[in-house]
This record gives structure tokens, C-alpha cells and sequence, in this order.
């Protein structure tokens, strides 16, 4: 093989060691706080994800603000990445900030509501629809919360969930489609039990095989993004949508929508804007504007039976909570942020400015003749080093060509840009300017036209 994505092997190892150099030459500050973190991390990181971002070293950051990062070496930087959507209105917006000044002198954590759990949860109903809310910290444990609830409340095992979905770190969905089977995740480090006895996997955008599984009795959820966005991104199908909800009504299977990432859709996230009717409502981020916070909601004929269920529970073990969620904090910036950052105003200005995003880095792949894609869920765009349409995640998975990103990445941040590591994908924020966003255009026409000469 001499080629990756369309790129030339000998071209790209050029292109990708000139671009190592430039990093490391331009942040040697960085490189010496790496190596003194190092000292005291398993693995030399603090979190072992961020071992997974290509430059030669961390960058090692001094503060954000916007959807400007600086780091310790002096770069601002354009931060499209906006910590994996977490920051995904910005850093630090400024209602928020002023929440956390509050809310810092009256206590962090009780285990007992605030006055501001009113008005959080009036809110989210008015943002997300009516639904009987749960706050949680991390979208992993919302996800992993709202399944418990959807086995107890169905008495079935399954959670059927798509081919190379993402829903955080949650053990019982770690499947995939091998050889047209589920099958445990390749790689899972630790894991004993038999996974496929809880959980079936099929493809997105496939009614027929999603009919076949549900048919079984077996499911108590279909879980699922409304686009995928973890497996490069994969949009829905025309009637995809409306195909789930009717089967899932039809089987007696609860439908659990996970808008984590797709609140970049618009107000009240992809669910909000395109009609969607899920049993159980998950998101988590940046819902709270970067405080570490996740809502799962339950619909009215769902919390009626979770109800039941716990009646008919015989002991009292009232399940599995976190000892810091629904801290007085959270609710301090969920109100914050529901109220006065993730509004029309906010999305209009992420909408428009991720469109011309999405335009430029089209413009620039015809350009270069590349045979690459570019794919939006409102503010959120990702480029995808394969031909559209991806359908699935097995077409989704062909589609990652590793060196290729990590490469361009390299060269996008040296250029001033900050793109997200794992795949190429860029938020466009509220405070994102025109200029953040023609600078980072540039970037990516300037390493194409090096990468396709
Ligand atoms: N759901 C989706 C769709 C996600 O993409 C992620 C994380 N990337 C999660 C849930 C889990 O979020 P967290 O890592 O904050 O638990």
C-alpha cells in the first residue's frame, strides 16, 4: 500500500515529522511540566485519555476564556475542541462564573437540595420537555442509571445499542458486531462477565435488524445517539427515527435517546428540534456550562412504572446513587446555564458560524481533490477522511485512517487551531469568532494542499 485516505505514505511521514518538530521546537515550557506531572500519574497522565492526543507532548494549558485556551509556552490558542464538548458554550460563560462566585460561599455539597433545584428543574423541562428529572455527574452514570431503571421497569436484560456507539464508560453496553454477532468489545481491560448477555448489538440505521432483535422479548431499551458522533458521524437516515420509536412501541421496548453530544443540534438538543418522543432523555457535558453535571429524565408513563417497580421491590436498597450529585454547585450553574447561556440567541450564532465552517473545509477538500467528507450536527462539524455517505459504524470504523489525523491535528494546532482528539471534530461555540473559525479553514487548506501536492 502507498497510499492512507488518499495520502501518499512517503508524503505524509514528511509532512508529519516536519510538523512534530515544529510542536516541539515551539513548546518547550510545556515539555517540562509534562515531565514533572509525569513523576506522579500512572502512565505520566492524569487521566489516561490524554495520552491519546498526538502531539510529540502535552501542551499544558495556562487558562480559557471564550473559545480562546492558552497555554503555559504563551500560544492562544482557537480552541475548537472545548474540552470534548464539555465547554461546548464557551469557557467559563460569564453566568456561570458569577453562579460559582455565589454559590462558593454558601457550601459545595449537602446531600440535600438547594432553593435553585426548583428552577433547575423547571427549567430542563422547559429546555428538554416534561420529564421527572434525575441530576447525576458524569453522562456516563446517567446512562448507566437510566438502564437499571429500564431493566427494572420492563423485567428484560437487553439494552440493544448500535455498532460503534459511545455512551461513557458504561461496562453493560460495551458490545460490537463481529462477524454479524454481538460480541464483548475488543480490549475491554478488566471485564469478566459475558456482556452479550445484557446487551445485543446491530447496526444504526437498520430498522430491519432492530425489528429482528426487539422481536426477541428480550429488550428493555434501545439505546442511542441521534446521530452517531463517536464513530466519525453518522447521520440519520430519512424515517430512521420515527422507524425506532414506532417499533419500540410496538415491542414494549423503551426508547433512550442520549443527546450528549447532539445538544450541538439546537435548543432542547436533537430531541428539541426534530420532534423526537424518548422514553428516558439523557445529556450530560456541558449542560451545566463545564460543571461537571448530567440529567436523565424519565417520560410520565415510564416514571409510573419505575414507581411500581419500586414498590414491588421487597428490600431496601433503593439502588445506586453518587454521594456529590445534586449538589447545590450543580444546580447553581445548571439554572445558569439553561437560563442564560444555551439559548436561541446562543445556538443561532454557533449554527451559523459552524456553517461556515463546515463550507470551508468542503471547499477546501474539493479543492485538493481529496477523498474526504464533511459532516454536521448543528454546531458541532466533523471532516471524515473517507467518501460520503457513512451509513453505519462498520462504514464509520473503515473510515478512521489514524496516521492521517493525527498528522493533520499536529499541523491544524500549530497553525492555532485546537481540534478534538480520537476524530476530527470541531464545536463551534457561542463566543467563536468568524475569524477563529477562517483561521482554522486556512489551517486545514494550507495542510491539504501539503498533504494532496
Ligand atoms: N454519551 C455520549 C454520547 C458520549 O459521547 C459520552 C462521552 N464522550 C458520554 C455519554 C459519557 O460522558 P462522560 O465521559 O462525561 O461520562
Amino acid at each position: 500500500e502507498t497510499e492512507i485516505a488518499g495520502v501518499s505514505i512517503a508524503v505524509l511521514q514528511d509532512f508529519a515529522g516536519r510538523e512534530a518538530r515544529r510542536f516541539a521546537r515551539a513548546n518547550p515550557k510545556s515539555l517540562k511540566a509534562c515531565g514533572e506531572i509525569a513523576r506522579h500519574y500512572l502512565s505520566g497522565v492524569p487521566m489516561h485519555w490524554m495520552s491519546d492526543w498526538p502531539m510529540p507532548h502535552l501542551a499544558v494549558i495556562a487558562r480559557a476564556e471564550g473559545a480562546v485556551i492558552e497555554d503555559i509556552d504563551g500560544h492562544k490558542i482557537d480552541d475548537f475542541c472545548l474540552g470534548d464538548t464539555g465547554s461546548m458554550f464557551g469557557h467559563s460563560p460569564a453566568p456561570v462564573a458569577r453562579a460559582i462566585r455565589k454559590q462558593a460561599r454558601k457550601g459545595l455539597t449537602y446531600m440535600l437540595p438547594s432553593g435553585a433545584a426548583a428552577e433547575a428543574g423547571r427549567l430542563l423541562s422547559e429546555r428538554f420537555g416534561a420529564m421527572h428529572w434525575q441530576i447525576a455527574t458524569t453522562a456516563t452514570d446517567a446512562n448507566r442509571f437510566a438502564i437499571r431503571v429500564a431493566r427494572a421497569v420492563t423485567g428484560r436484560p437487553k439494552i440493544l445499542v448500535f455498532n460503534g456507539c459511545y455512551h461513557g464508560t458504561v461496562d453493560d453496553v460495551m458490545v460490537e458486531l463481529r462477524g454479524g454477532v454481538t460480541a464483548s468489545r475488543e480490549g475491554l481491560l478488566g471485564q469478566v462477565a459475558d456482556l452479550t448477555l445484557g446487551a445485543v448489538c446491530v447496526e444504526f440505521n437498520d430498522l430491519a435488524a432492530v425489528e429482528a432483535a426487539l422481536a426477541t422479548g428480550e429488550v428493555a431499551a434501545v439505546l442511542t445517539e441521534p446521530v452517531m458522533t463517536n464513530s466519525c458521524m453518522v447521520l440519520p437516515a430519512p424515517g430512521f427515527h420515527d422507524g425506532l420509536r414506532a417499533l419500540c412501541s410496538r415491542y414494549g421496548a423503551l426508547l433512550m435517546i442520549d443527546e450528549t453530544h447532539t445538544l450541538s443540534s439546537g435548543l432542547g438538543g436533537y430531541t428539541g428540534v426534530h420532534g423526537l418522543s424518548p422514553d428516558i432523555f439523557v445529556v450530560g457535558k456541558c449542560v451545566a456550562g463545564g460543571m461537571p453535571t448530567a440529567v436523565w429524565g424519565l417520560n410520565e408513563a415510564t416514571a409510573r412504572a419505575y414507581a411500581k417497580a419500586n414498590e414491588a421491590r421487597l428490600s431496601g436498597h433503593s439502588g445506586m446513587g453518587t454521594t456529590l450529585s445534586a449538589n447545590p454547585m450543580q444546580f447553581a450553574c445548571l439554572s445558569a446555564n439553561l437560563a442564560e447561556v444555551m439559548t436561541a440567541k446562543a445556538y443561532a450564532r454557533m449554527e451559523k458560524g459552524a456553517a461556515r465552517l463546515q463550507a470551508g473545509l468542503a471547499k477546501a477538500i474539493t479543492a485538493a481533490n481529496a477523498p474526504w467528507h464533511v459532516a454536521r450536527v448543528g454546531a458541532r462539524v466533523e471532516f471524515i477522511c473517507a467518501p460520503e455517505p457513512l451509513k453505519n459504524g462498520s462504514e464509520a470504523a473503515l473510515a478512521h485512517h489514524h496516521p492521517v489525523e493525527a498528522a493533520l491535528h499536529v499541523a491544524l494546532l500549530n497553525r492555532g487551531s485546537l481540534i478534538a482528539p480520537f476524530h476530527n471534530m470541531m464545536l463551534v461555540s457561542p463566543v467563536t469568532t468568524k475569524k477563529q473559525i477562517d483561521r482554522l479553514i486556512a489551517g486545514f487548506t494550507e495542510a491539504l494542499s501539503d498533504l494532496f501536492p
